[in-house]
């Protein structure tokens, strides 16, 4: 016969032993403060090589490669998949590192976390591609379009304005 936790609890109160206080269930709390997540011999990866992976990454899409290609990854994404799939990735939003909106695993909560860091951080470290996405306001390009809305494409070095805008102007 199997009993849960507070079952179990009950019973040994019964029998004369102190209740345990609840720290044990509230430290298995989820958190959104990366740096509070702790580390176990559970996680797929390592923090330490997290942490390397996102220190060595340029952007974003780096890291998660990085991940991607990690031995111990790729060893839990075929435990999941049976063998039969291939590599899991990551999916939007991180679905495929849930389940039921719960993660597989702290380590990819982790991985989640730096990724969406990276992604924030892109603009403030490079301007070229202004294309996929707005970047800073300081550096962006200073021309109003015929929309009406600023041009979201990154200003040139030295210039207040893109490239397109200045071949156009020029
Ligand atoms: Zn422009």
């Amino acid at each position: 016969m199997e009993y849960s936790i507070q079952e179990s609890q009950e019973l040994l109160h019964q029998l004369g032993v102190p209740r345990i206080q609840n720290e044990t269930l509230q430290s298995q709390k989820k958190t959104w403060n990366r740096e509070k997540l702790n580390e176990n011999n559970d996680w797929i990866i390592q923090k330490k090589k997290l942490k390397e992976y996102e220190s060595s990454s340029e952007v974003a899409k780096d890291f998660l490669n990085r991940v991607y290609n990690d031995e111990n990854y790729i060893r839990w994404s075929l435990e999941q998949s049976n063998g039969t799939k291939r590599k899991i990735a990551r999916g939007a939003n991180a679905k495929n590192w849930k389940n039921n909106g719960e993660w597989f695993c702290d380590s990819l909560h982790f991985s989640e976390n730096i990724y969406s860091n990276l992604g924030k951080q892109k603009w403030t470290k490079s301007g070229n591609h202004g294309k996929q996405d707005t970047p800073c306001i300081e550096d962006q390009c200073t021309i109003i379009t015929k929309q009406g809305r600023r041009c979201n494409r990154s200003k040139m070095d030295n210039y207040h304005i893109c490239t397109q805008h200045f071949n156009m102007l020029n």
